[in-house]
């Protein structure tokens, strides 16, 4: 655990920046060059190491905000989280996975790990006790995911690191959806925080990029591996994603009283069925989200009432894009059904709690009462004769 006493805001605005000495300009000038100097230099730099000025800049600005000693950036989200899995699962290890998470890392360990003979278990639910009961004599990671995709379940992050703590396994938490600006997993004893950088930390819907915080000796164990795959991330994207970092608090600050101020409407709304939201007090998980989130984050789940037509009513939105990903400062939504749980039968979605009419929100910048009247107009031409 590394302290930092520099407020969340001027980590993002400062912290790594390179110094333009030559030119004495405000912002870290970007090193395209994928070819340095080999002799009489301290580091062999080259953009497949993780080591040009640009890509240390932005991990010293990560590891900063996730209070950890060191990070390193990577060329998707994907990228972050299969070489931090890979680097810590050998052959023959054993891996407990919480139950509800992203998709790609769900098909990566469905579809990958038996070519490496990585066995695996997903846990029953979110309960420690289920993560406890899947322990094995060589379980040599658990990975969790809070709040959960769609239904911002809420996993109890200081359980889940004292049980792998007495157990000597390590944790690897993706921390994607809280963004370090409200949840700081290292300080409550996880050991490696994951990010898909596409998310908030480009915020712009226009970065594909991965980040993973943690000890410098957890970082260099990631790195052994990340060299050999070769998921780094191009300077100039990283350079981008520099920029774009340095609003990352303010960003995130203002979505959350977004997503809190829209979860309470919909929750009255006539036309809306349940609203998934971890700042609500109706959420089941509310305590536990507010004992370890300084903030509730900027998505959140809605279930219109079965007399609307869910494809109608993206049909009909005017200003929010039905659309994947999330996380930028416009405002997205999509529906599970139709995307992220698309090939579950239905019995297996209702069992999981995605019904037809789930509609997941990436809850955005604009104005609050211009959110409001674009869903309002749409629920009004969805509603079924
Ligand atoms: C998008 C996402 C990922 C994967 O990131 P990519 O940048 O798309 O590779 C992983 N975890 C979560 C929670 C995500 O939302």
């Amino acid at each position: 655990m590394k302290k930092n006493n520099i407020g969340l805001n001027t980590v993002c605005t400062h912290i790594g920046e390179v110094k333009d000495e030559q030119f004495k300009g405000a912002v870290s000038p970007l090193y395209m060059s994928s070819s340095y100097a080999f002799d009489d230099v301290e580091v062999k730099r080259y953009p497949r190491y993780f080591n040009t000025p640009n890509q240390e800049a932005l991990s010293k600005k990560v590891a900063a905000l996730e209070h950890t000693e060191a990070a390193i950036i990577f060329g998707s989200g994907m990228a972050a989280v299969s070489t931090s899995l890979l680097a810590f699962l050998h052959k023959g290890d054993h891996i407990v996975l919480q139950n509800a998470l992203y998709g790609g890392t769900m098909n990566l360990v469905l579809e990958e790990f038996h070519k490496y003979g990585i066995e695996y278990t997903f846990t029953k639910s979110l309960d420690v006790k289920d993560f406890k009961k899947a322990i094995k004599k060589n379980t040599k990671v658990i990975y969790i995911e809070t709040p959960s995709n769609p239904l911002l379940k809420i996993t109890d992050i200081r359980k889940v690191a004292k049980l792998a703590k007495k157990n000597n396994i390590v944790t690897m938490i993706d921390n994607t959806f809280a963004s370090p600006v409200n949840q700081l997993p290292g300080t409550m004893g996880i050991d490696i925080m994951i990010h898909s950088a596409t998310k908030y930390f480009g915020g712009h819907s226009d970065i594909l990029a991965g980040a993973v915080a943690a000890s410098a000796e957890h970082i260099n164990q990631i790195f052994q591996l990340g060299k050999n795959l070769g998921g780094s991330l191009s300077d100039f994207t990283v350079w981008m994603l520099e920029r774009s970092m340095k609003t990352l608090g303010i960003r995130v600050k203002e979505q959350n009283k977004n997503a809190l101020k829209l979860a309470n409407y919909l929750e009255k709304h006539e036309s809306v069925a349940k609203v998934y939201y971890p700042g609500l007090k109706s959420h089941a998980d509310y305590e536990l989200a507010k004992s370890q989130m300084s903030g509730f984050g900027g998505m959140l789940s809605f279930e219109l009432k079965p007399e609307y037509n869910v494809s109608k009513f993206f049909k009909s939105l005017k200003m929010i894009k039905p659309s994947m990903s999330l996380a930028g400062v416009e405002s997205t939504m999509l529906s599970p059904t139709k995307t992220s749980h698309a090939l579950l039968t239905p019995e297996e979605r209702e069992k999981q709690g995605i019904a037809d009419g789930l509609i997941r929100f990436s809850v955005g910048i604009e104005d609050k009462k211009d959110i409001i009247s674009d869903i309002n107009q749409a629920i009004k031409k969805s509603k079924k004769k």
